[in-house]
């Protein structure tokens, strides 16, 4: 042992009790919506069926939560901060018959370890009630007059823990996470009558009800409520059913906060389910959108690995596809049903899958299933938009537009490397691509791919001096008054890439300048989704967050941008666009990854023409 070792061996310390908690603490409580949901599964483990809860200033201020559970008597009330503390087990043994949340008793300790806690609680036959308060790790319990059940008020969370308090988000985030919390707990919990109050307004009330649908119309608004039908499937032969409700296709919102699932009641995160449910739409609604949905699941629990971690709501299935192939079905088939209802008539939204070897009218891809077998899916997100579509035309064809189709990517060759034009351009096939002529061959440019490549290249390049214009009619954009709140703070960004925005009234936001290229785009949807994204990226650091948004906010000018497919051009804007692209890197793929060239090589065509072997 050399001596280093030993000066540094000496200066080890025991921590005191209080700070060893204070440490542990932090892997049971990161954020207050997780203080939120285990006290509100230790109401549920009470027997509680009416719970309200308070809210200031996204949880760090204040959470407070009251119950008509079962309360506690003077011995519970004593031990009940104290660690590993649990009415609910007595051994490891009882693990596997449990039936409640909590069994490990870290919650209220890990809690008031990091916070100044009070509780009132009184059990039914009791003459009065108890107030108990731990502050730093001393517990004081005196007689106190309260109503049945619990009532506890969390003060200040992490006081004592600048490094944890330091990555705490904003209020509005914060919020957002614990009103995530409360209601996966309503959809979980139908007959349960739940109440939230966020800074001193009523946001929920939400009385007992039958059904997940009933419970999207308390949570969601009218207009959502409104496009949201109820689902439910059986496999007995393989243990599993599920409920729920989802939207129609309709309806749709730009990020995932809007889907729950639930496995045997709890609140789980699972990219395969949320995927299955957004394919059981194949397509009608348009891609980078998704669905609300809240589906409960009862599987065997003998098929599942729930990671027990008090904070991950990690889930695996041992035979996921089962599940996933359950879920995609049934949506489909509810969503059919739900259309040929409207319109009086049969309608399928089932599709073969892909085959490239089709003559042309025929040809058919289908970009949620290809995307579906890419693992990273996000690339898939920034897609171009196809045409909305609507119910009347019944096209539920998939569009081509954001596919990229294998066998042209394997034989998209690159532009000659030349500066020189040792090209010619021929003209315009389809008004969608620039033909060129070569000496290799036929070159064929998809203007509009080759188009976004160029204007995100010069986004990049040119941030911060983007030539700009002030919009001679400034565009309005429709926004909730949660969105206005989500994106204000993060104004800045997009007057980085030359978008003026402010907010104008409480649900809209004003836009007075853009870069010159966007000057006719409107720009309603792209704000929408950059909201989108803001929510959705709520947990990242800041430097990634800023650099996400910066990299999608330039593919979405880009491609608002571009000329489309389907733009009659010029020949001197297509030798235009031809040259930008020789000088403009990556250009062989636009932003989203698809091909922005294909070269039919003059060796192919003459061995066509059987001119050569
Ligand atoms: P766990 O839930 O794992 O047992 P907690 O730290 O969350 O551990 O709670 C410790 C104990 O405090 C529980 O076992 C229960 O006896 C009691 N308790 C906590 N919250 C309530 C409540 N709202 N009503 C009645 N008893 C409660
Ligand atoms: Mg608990």
């Amino acid at each position: 042992m050399n001596l280093l070792m030993v000066e540094y061996m000496a200066k080890i310390k025991q921590l005191s009790a209080h700070e060893a908690q204070k440490i542990a603490a932090g892997q049971a409580v990161e954020r207050p919506a997780n203080v939120v949901k285990e006290l509100l599964e230790n109401a549920l483990d009470a027997g509680a069926d009416s719970i309200c809860l308070y809210i200031e200033d996204g949880g760090k201020q204040l959470i407070r939560i009251v119950d008509n559970g079962c309360g506690m008597d003077q011995e519970d009330a004593q031990l009940c901060f104290a660690k590993h503390a649990t009415s609910k087990i007595e051994s490891v043994d009882e693990l596997t018959s449990l039936t409640t949340f909590g069994f490990r008793g870290e919650a209220l300790a890990s809690i008031a370890a990091v916070s100044k806690v009070t509780l009132l609680t009184k059990q039914a036959d009791a003459v009065e009630g108890l107030k108990v308060t731990a502050h730093e790790g001393a517990i004081n319990v005196e007689p106190a007059g309260c109503p049945q059940g619990t009532d506890i008020v969390v003060h200040n969370l992490f006081y004592n823990v600048p490094a944890r308090a330091k990555f705490l988000k904003k209020r509005e985030t914060e919020t957002r996470h614990i009103i995530q919390a409360v209601q996966s707990m309503a959809f979980a919990y139908p007959h349960l009558h739940l109440q939230l109050y966020v800074d001193g307004k009523q946001l929920f009330n939400c009385p007992s009800q039958e059904t997940m649908l009933q419970r999207t119309a308390q949570l969601w608004d009218a207009s959502t409520a409104k496009h949201m039908m109820p689902i439910e499937a059986t496999r007995s032969d393989k243990g599993i059913s599920l409920c729920g409700a989802i939207s129609n296709h309709q309806w749709f919102r730009y990020d995932r906060s809007g889907i729950f699932f639930l496995v045997n009641n709890r609140w789980v995160s699972n990219i395969g389910l949320s995927r299955a449910l957004v394919k059981g739409y194949n397509n009608v609604i348009p891609s980078g959108r998704y669905p609300m949905a809240a589906i409960s699941i009862m599987i065997n629990p003998a098929l599942i690995d729930v990671n027990t971690h008090p904070r991950k709501q990690e889930i695996t299935f041992a035979h996921p596809r089962t599940i996933e192939q359950l879920i995609q079905d049934t949506v489909r088939k509810a969503l059919e049903a739900h259309v040929s209802k409207q319109i009086k008539k049969d309608v399928s939204f089932y599709q073969p899958s892909p085959t490239v070897y089709q003559s042309a009218e025929s040809i058919s891809f289908t970009p949620a299933s290809f995307a579906s077998d890419v693992k990273d899916i996000t690339a898939f997100e920034d897609m171009p938009l196809p045409e909305p579509r609507t119910v009347q035309s019944v096209s539920f064809a998939p569009t081509a537009e954001p596919a990229v189709i294998a066998s042209q990517q394997e034989t998209a060759m690159p532009i000659i490397e030349t500066p020189q034009e040792l090209y010619t351009v021929i003209g315009q096939f389809a008004k969608t691509y620039i033909l060129i002529e070569q000496e290799e061959g036929l070159y064929l440019v998809d203007q509009h791919a080759a188009h976004e490549r160029i204007l995100y290249e010069q986004f990049a390049s040119r941030f911060e001096d983007i030539p700009t214009i002030n919009l001679m009619f400034p565009q309005l954009i429709n926004c909730s008054q949660d969105d206005r709140a989500i994106i204000e703070p993060h104004l800045d960004l997009f007057l980085q890439h030359g978008i003026s925005i402010e907010p104008f009234s409480k649900e809209q936001l004003i836009i007075q300048s853009t870069p010159v290229h966007l000057k006719n785009a409107p720009l309603q949807e792209m704000i929408l989704t950059a909201i989108g994204w803001i929510k959705e990226l709520s947990h990242v650091d800041k430097e990634q967050f800023h650099k996400t948004i910066h990299d999608k906010l330039r593919a979405q000018m880009a491609c608002k941008a571009a000329v489309k497919a389907g733009d009659v051009l010029s020949l001197s804007q297509m030798q235009e666009l031809m040259k930008d692209l020789h000088t403009t890197p990556n250009r062989f793929s636009c932003p989203h990854g698809r091909p922005t060239g294909w070269m039919l090589s003059l060796h192919d065509i003459e061995k066509t023409f059987r001119r050569k072997t």
